[in-house]
């Protein structure tokens, strides 16, 4: 079975759909937990799958370093590894690198790095980067880029740019063609329509499964963002897949499948959670607030997640407020079901052509706020 992806709806640049691979099928627009070190922090895998997730992101920097690629090969891959058998995406290392190593030297070959828990020399590179991801037997595989934090100069942004595009073309020829599997190009350019465009025409010229939009998300704000969706997604090809990397909050969320996005990953949902914020339809409320400690209420009376079925709100403060691990636990999962719940609403919305509906309703549930304290 081949790696497919078929639309079945649009509601203005909006999108549904499905990605099929021989691992199970993908419903888009779809979200995609977490799962750093080979475990979404704080849930089982089968427990990640009820909250519906079809996928979930694997970081190469992190497997590479701890515990190896050779050795989750060895022990069959990624997948029986962490014991979850629906499609893995993993990332390319290539931006893990640029934010957490320590020393590193960047030069047209590759990067060559210290690993930031043993400070041991490490060298990666579009066909190294490749060759891990093949060993821990991702579904996705992201192309090796290169990404310069914002704000950088035009200059910086172009080099960086076209490094990427070289890279891509070294990653396409490294990857070949692996049926059932997909390798995803990167587009690059930061904010500039111009240098957007060019990356842009560079990989459809490789031409890739699917198409990712990188260097967002690195710190120049929700509108910058947006406003660079509004051209950047409609420059890769309609159909094949497209992916936001690293977005974002629930806002951040609808307004890029607003604007074409297929597919998201963030921390966001798993790491909020465990520090005592939960995710609701009425925006975030942080249960180590003083106002929860005599309430007998749920986070979301409205959401059918264990955590708001079986728990209160007095609950979840005393268990953040003592440490205890099951915060960290039930938030994660109350999170990551209300993320899950945010895609199918929207699945549902632009599938009905009412996706203006939706996101109306969207934020005038936020704007209401928390519910009143008792
Ligand atoms: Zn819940």
């Amino acid at each position: 079975m081949t790696f497919r992806f078929t639309l079945s709806g649009t509601d203005g640049a909006a999108r549904t759909g499905a990605i099929d691979t021989p691992r199970g099928s993908i419903r888009t627009p779809a979200f995609m937990p977490v799962g750093t070190a080979a475990t979404v922090k704080g849930m089982f895998p089968e427990s990640v799958a009820e909250t519906g997730a079809d996928i979930l992101l694997g970081n190469t920097y992190h497997l590479m370093l701890r515990p190896g690629a050779e050795r989750i090969a060895h022990l069959g891959g990624l997948h029986e590894f962490m014991n979850w058998q629906k499609p893995i995406l993993t990332d390319s290392g290539g931006f893990q690198v640029m934010s957490l190593s320590g020393l590193r030297k960047l030069t047209e070959e590759g990067v060559t790095f210290k690993s930031h828990i043993d400070g041991s020399k490490h060298f990666l590179s579009p066909e190294r980067s490749m060759e891990i991801q093949q060993l821990l037997g991702s579904d996705i595989v992201m192309a090796f880029d290169e990404c310069p934090a914002l704000p950088a100069d035009r200059d910086r942004i172009a080099e960086s740019m076209r490094l990427s595009m070289r890279w891509a073309q070294r990653s396409r020829e490294a990857f070949g063609d692996r049926l059932g599997h997909a390798l995803f190009g990167i587009q690059q350019g930061g904010l500039e329509r111009d240098f957007r465009e060019e990356s842009a025409n560079a990989l459809r010229e490789i031409g890739f499964e699917g198409y990712a939009v990188g260097g967002l998300a690195v710190g120049e704000g929700q509108e910058a963002m947006f406003g660079c969706l509004d051209f950047a997604t409609d420059m890769l090809p309609q159909d094949k897949p497209r992916y936001l990397m690293g977005v974002g909050k629930p806002d951040d969320i609808v307004g890029a499948v607003k604007r074409g996005i297929d597919m998201m990953d963030c921390v966001l949902p798993s790491r909020s959670g465990r520090t005592g914020q939960g995710w609701t339809r009425r925006g975030m409320v942080n249960v180590k607030n003083a106002r929860h400690a005599d309430d007998p209420r749920p986070l979301d009376e409205a959401c059918t997640c264990p955590c708001c079925r079986s728990y209160s709100r007095a609950y979840l403060h005393h268990v953040q407020r003592s440490h205890e691990m099951i915060s960290g636990m039930l938030l994660t999962w109350h999170n990551l079901h209300y993320y899950q719940e945010l895609m199918q609403a929207m699945r549902e919305a632009i599938a009905a052509g009412a996706f203006a509906a939706f996101e109306a309703d969207f934020h005038a549930q936020r704007a209401e706020g928390d519910i009143e304290p008792l």
